[in-house]
C-alpha cells in the first residue's frame, strides 16, 4: 500500500545544486517544480537571480517564475495564495510538488499555517484607530508606524524590533484587514493542535525536506566560477537593461525592494559610472579573455595602454567580489534559519529534514540523487530508510520568554526576546562599551574634582 505523494522541499544556499536535484527528482517521480524565490517571481534579471534556463524549464514544468513585472507589488501573501492551489492540484493528481527554496519566509508560508487571511477590508475594522491607507503607510517613518501599532496592539509592538518595518507594517495590515489584532490571531492559532508561539500546525502531513550542503571551500570556488559564467551568459547587458528601466523609479516602495535584489545591487556602482557603450568594450575584453576578470598584474599592464578600460574592469571586479561576499553571507544566514526553524524548535511541528552533501560533483549520482530517491521511495513504501533525518536539538533559549523586548541604553539597541538579550549582555561588544563608558564617567568625575 503506497503512502500519499509527499510535498518535497529542497533547501540550500546558492551553488549547492538545488536546480539540478529538483529537475532530476521531478523527472524521476513525475513531479512539477514550484520556485519559492522572491526575486525569481519577477520578469527580468534571469541571469542575476539564477533562474532555471529555458532548456531546463522545457524539461519539467516550473511554476511561479516570471509572474509579475518589477513594477508590480508581490508579497508573501501573493506567493502563498498562488502556490497553495498549485500544490493542492498536483497532490490531487498524485504528482509530487517540488518546492525549490530561495526565500525563507516564502517556504514558511507553505509549511505552516502562520499567515493570516487577508480578507476584504472591513469598514468597521478601524473602529478604534484611524485607518491608514497604503500611501500613508509608505510615507510614515518606521518609528511612527511602531507608535501606531503600539496604540492598536501593544503586545505585538513590544515583541517587534522598532526598526523592523516589514513586521510592524504586517501587524498593522492584519488589524486593518481583519479587525483582529495579530496578538489575538496568534493566540487563536496556538490553540490549534500542533500550534505554538512560532506559528500554526503543519499545513501538509507529508513533507520531506532535503537540505543540500556543501563544504565552504568548495562552495566558495563554485561561487567564483558562477560569477564568471554569469558574465559569459550576458550578465552585464541584462543588468544594464534593468538599470535603465527601473533605477530611476524610486517612488514606489516595492520598486525599491526589487532594486535590492542580490545580483543587481552589488553592480550599481559600476552601472552608475559607465554606460552601455562602455559595457561593450568591457564585454569585448572579457570575451577575449575567457570571461575571467583580470588579475592585478593584468590590470597594471592594461592600465598603460587603456587606462579607462582598466579602471572599469577594476570596478567591475570589486562589484563581483561584493556579490560573492553577499552570497556567502546569505548562505550563513540560511544556515542559521534552518537551525532555528527546523532543528531547534522543540515546541513546533517540524517535518523531517535530510542532509545531502553535494561537495563532490563526481559523486553526485550516488551521494545526492540516489539518496534523495531512497528517502522518497522509502517514505512512500512505508519502509525504514537507512538514511536518517537530522536529529532535532533543544534550543538553549527554549524556556525563556521570547515575547518581551529590552533596550540597552549603553549600546542604544533594542533586543527582542530574553535569549537575545542574555546573549547581548554577555557579548564582548557590550562589555567593551560598558567599560569605556565607565572610564569616560570616571574621567569626567576626576576632571570635576580637580576643577
Ligand atoms: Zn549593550
Amino acid at each position: 500500500m503506497l503512502r500519499k505523494v509527499p510535498l518535497i522541499v529542497i533547501l540550500g544556499s546558492t551553488g549547492t545544486g538545488k536546480t539540478k536535484l529538483s529537475l532530476e527528482l521531478a523527472e524521476r517521480f513525475g513531479g512539477e517544480i514550484i520556485s519559492a524565490d522572491s526575486m525569481q517571481v519577477y520578469t527580468k534579471l534571469d541571469i542575476a537571480t539564477a533562474k532555471a534556463t529555458k532548456e531546463e524549464q522545457s524539461r519539467v514544468r516550473h511554476h511561479l517564475l516570471d509572474v509579475v513585472t518589477p513594477a508590480e507589488p508581490f508579497t508573501v501573501t501573493h506567493f502563498r495564495n498562488a502556490a497553495l492551489p498549485i500544490i493542492e492540484e498536483l497532490l490531487a493528481k498524485s504528482k509530487p510538488p517540488i518546492v525549490v527554496g530561495g526565500t525563507n519566509y516564502y517556504i514558511e508560508s507553505l509549511l505552516w499555517d502562520i499567515l493570516v487571511e487577508t480578507k476584504q477590508l472591513q469598514a468597521d475594522a478601524s473602529e478604534n484607530a484611524e485607518h491608514l491607507t497604503a500611501e500613508l503607510m509608505t510615507a510614515m517613518t518606521t518609528a511612527e508606524l511602531h507608535e501606531y501599532l503600539n496604540k492598536i496592539d501593544a503586545n505585538s509592538a513590544i515583541r517587534m524590533h522598532p526598526n523592523n518595518r516589514r513586521k510592524i507594517k504586517r501587524a498593522i495590515e492584519v488589524y486593518q484587514s481583519t479587525g483582529q489584532t495579530l496578538t489575538d490571531k496568534l493566540a487563536e492559532q496556538r490553540q490549534q493542535p500542533g500550534g505554538n508561539r512560532l506559528g500554526g500546525p503543519l499545513r501538509y502531513p507529508h513533507i520531506i525536506l532535503l537540505w543540500l550542503r556543501c563544504q565552504q571551500e568548495v562552495l566558495n570556488e563554485r561561487l567564483d566560477k558562477r560569477v564568471d559564467a554569469m558574465l559569459q551568459q550576458g550578465l552585464l547587458q541584462e543588468l544594464r537593461q534593468f538599470h535603465n528601466c527601473y533605477a530611476g523609479d524610486k517612488t514606489e516602495e516595492f520598486t525599491k525592494g526589487v532594486l535590492q535584489t542580490i545580483g543587481y545591487k552589488e553592480f550599481v556602482p559600476y552601472l552608475m559610472k559607465y554606460d552601455a557603450q562602455h559595457d561593450e568594450r568591457v564585454v569585448a575584453y572579457l570575451s577575449e579573455n575567457n570571461y575571467e576578470l583580470p588579475t592585478q598584474e593584468q590590470l597594471s599592464e592594461l592600465e598603460i595602454v587603456l587606462a579607462n578600460l582598466a579602471e572599469s574592469l577594476q570596478l567591475l571586479s570589486k562589484c563581483c567580489e561584493q556579490l560573492k561576499l553577499v552570497t556567502r553571507r546569505y548562505s550563513k544566514k540560511q544556515l542559521k534559519w534552518i537551525n532555528n526553524r527546523f532543528l531547534a524548535s522543540a515546541q513546533r511541528q517540524v517535518p523531517d529534514l535530510y542532509e545531502l552533501d553535494t561537495s563532490n560533483v563526481s559523486d553526485w549520482h550516488e551521494a545526492v540523487f540516489k539518496r534523495a530517491e531512497c528517502i522518497i521511495d522509502s517514505y512512500r513504501q512505508h519502509q525504514i530508510c537507512e538514511i536518517m533525518p537530522m536529529a532535532k536539538r533543544v534550543h538553549p533559549g527554549g524556556e525563556l520568554n521570547e515575547e518581551t523586548s529590552n533596550f540597552c541604553s549603553i549600546c542604544e539597541r533594542h533586543f527582542v526576546g530574553e535569549f537575545q538579550w542574555g546573549l547581548h549582555l554577555k557579548s564582548n561588544k557590550h562589555k567593551r562599551r560598558r567599560e569605556s563608558q565607565r572610564r569616560e564617567q570616571q574621567r569626567a568625575a576626576n576632571a570635576e574634582a580637580e576643577a
